[in-house]
């Protein structure tokens, strides 16, 4: 099924009527396309390789470095992301988490979002105002900017974390889904008509239900409907029908892709991105792998259809690009990994997979804790039933050692949790480096830790312990420091360069380098996490 939004973009209809490939580019390109898939791990990569037939199979021809990783313990979207063209770790880029705690901010609401400046009135984690202030490091548009003075940095994205993450502050156009539009947080950049004939197409989609997608054989090979616990609905026969008007439903779908990719051959045309003398930067981050991983787990017929559609709807938009003669390269990865629900785990030979224990919430413990010692307040905050916990931090420096000791103690013995690491342990911890698959949990943590900004304790779970006991709006998520939330593909590809699988382990903080080597932009070694690969095509990597 041919996506509606992709027919109401003229940009990449006109390109996918061109089938061959416009012969090799000279070296250096003159346009970096830089493609996040949310969620899309290496297990899904690893699967559905030979069933891709678009643009998936296209960079998989390219040079494949299956065994990446997002090497850090918090692997969610807002770190993920502010990993992949800094060359460097969330411990680093200051992005810890997609919220954290933050006692001292002047607002009634004490979680801040990664992406928002929490600074502006009137605003809240949740309604909150869009801005890259809390990363700390450049971009690689931002040095590609800062080098020539004629290269745009550009981002298009599902989320708008994901597209501050991937640009930074420095930065021409940002454009991102807000539920219910694509809008951007920059102010002074005329709306390009690019936006407006989008935004026209996907409301008049949206008033409109779609029909469900067609499953291909495979697809429809893994039609079978699993229940959840907690309270959702079961998943895993689904064929992405939506009703007129549900966003949500749009938005877990290849509709959102769909957009994004449509918005972004408009972009290319109308800001003729790779035209002029110096390169250009074009950040694509694709959202709706997340949502659907989210919605029906990872290993449903609906993921297939997901992926099947991401797939040909990449294709059309490199399509698109050759049709144009660009000069340009692509790098693919992802911003974390997934897993699939316990319920259907269970059954693939994961025995052990299970949903939290509510009784792991901040909230809980540090009810029972304050009780139990004698003290006032809430005693903990934290966002969730695992990785960041903070103390109150109203309480005296006597009190807070002994919930410290208490806390700790409390999770360890819980029979879900697998670590415990405090924040001062962390900050005497070096920064790992070298092959992620040999890293602790404890050098994991480390990767994603930043003071002041993370919690006084970090609690990670066993592995196969999914953190999502009410599944009444999601069933499957990521965030663990195990590898099927840390490994995840990076694809380089160039027009006419040989394909070339590379097994040895790297990491996303090695995207920006080997990009730097590519277009012979200088950056400061010190200030980088991350390594040139030297196997990405033509990339000559400079010696530190
Ligand atoms: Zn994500």
């Amino acid at each position: 099924m041919r996506n509606i939004l992709f027919l109401a973009a003229s940009a990449l209809a006109a390109g996918s009527a061109n089938a061959t490939p416009p012969p090799r580019m000279p070296l250096p390109p003159k346009l970096i396309v830089a493609i996040s898939v949310d969620q899309f791990s290496a297990d899904l990569f690893d699967e559905y390789r030979p069933h891709f037939a678009g643009g998936l199979a296209r960079l998989a021809g390219g040079t494949v470095f299956r065994n990446g990783y997002q090497s850090h313990a918090a692997t969610e979207t807002c770190p993920g992301h502010s990993t992949i063209l800094t060359g460097n770790h969330p411990a680093h880029t200051g992005i810890i988490a997609n919220v954290w705690v933050d006692q001292g901010v002047k607002r009634s609401d004490l979680s801040v979002y990664c992406a928002e400046d929490e600074s502006a009135p009137g605003t809240s984690s949740s309604n909150y105002k869009v801005s890259p202030v809390h990363l700390l490091v450049p971009t690689l548009g931002e040095l590609m900017k800062a080098r020539w003075p004629g290269s745009r940095n550009v981002a298009v994205s599902g989320k708008d974390r994901a597209a501050v993450m991937m640009t930074g502050h420095n930065v021409d156009q940002r454009w991102y889904w807000n539920g219910k539009t694509f809008t951007s947080d920059l102010t002074g950049v005329p709306v390009p008509q690019a936006l407006v004939r989008a935004d026209a197409a996907i409301a008049a989609a949206l008033a409109e239900a779609r029909p469900g997608l067609e499953p291909t054989p495979y697809c429809a090979s893994k039609a079978r409907p699993v229940p959840v616990e907690g309270g959702g609905q079961p998943v895993g026969d689904g064929v992405l029908a939506r009703a007129a008007g549900d966003a949500n439903g749009f938005r877990a779908s290849p509709e959102l892709d769909g957009a994004t990719l449509a918005i972004a051959a408009a972009l290319v045309d109308e800001m003729r991105l790779g035209r002029g003398n110096d390169p250009d930067l074009l950040a694509v981050s694709l959202s709706a792998t997340d949502y659907v991983g989210h919605t029906y787990g990872t290993e449903g017929q609906e993921m297939c259809l997901q992926l099947t559609e991401l797939d040909r709807e990449i294709g059309d938009f490199l399509s698109a690009l050759d049709a144009r003669g660009l000069n340009y390269a692509v790098v693919l990865t992802a911003d974390h990994g997934g897993k699939d629900v316990p319920e259907r785990q269970r059954s693939a030979g994961f025995p052990g997979a299970q949903r939290v224990d509510p009784a792991l919430a901040p909230a809980t413990i540090g009810k029972a804790l304050v009780a139990r010692l004698g003290l006032k307040g809430p005693g903990l905050f934290g966002e969730g039933s695992f990785g960041d916990i903070y103390l109150d931090g109203h309480l005296g420096a006597a009190d807070r050692k002994r919930l410290l000791t208490a806390a700790v103690a409390a999770y360890r013995a819980h029979p879900q949790v697998e670590a415990v690491f405090t924040g001062d342990q962390l900050a005497a911890t070096p920064m790992p480096g070298g092959n992620p698959t040999g890293w602790s949990l404890l050098q994991r943590a480390r990767a994603s830790y930043y003071k002041g900004r993370s919690g006084d304790l970090i609690v990670l779970l066993k592995r196969d312990v999914t953190p999502i006991a009410d599944t009444s709006r999601y069933v499957a998520t990521h965030g663990s420091p195990w590898d099927y939330d840390r490994r995840v593909p990076i694809l380089f590809w160039r027009n006419g360069f040989p394909a070339r699988g590379i097994e040895r382990p790297v990491d996303t903080v090695d995207i920006l380098p080997t990009l730097a080597g590519l277009i012979g932009l200088p950056y400061d070694f010190s200030k980088v996490d991350g390594l040139c690969l030297p196997e990405a095509p033509s990339a000559s990597c400079p010696s530190p």
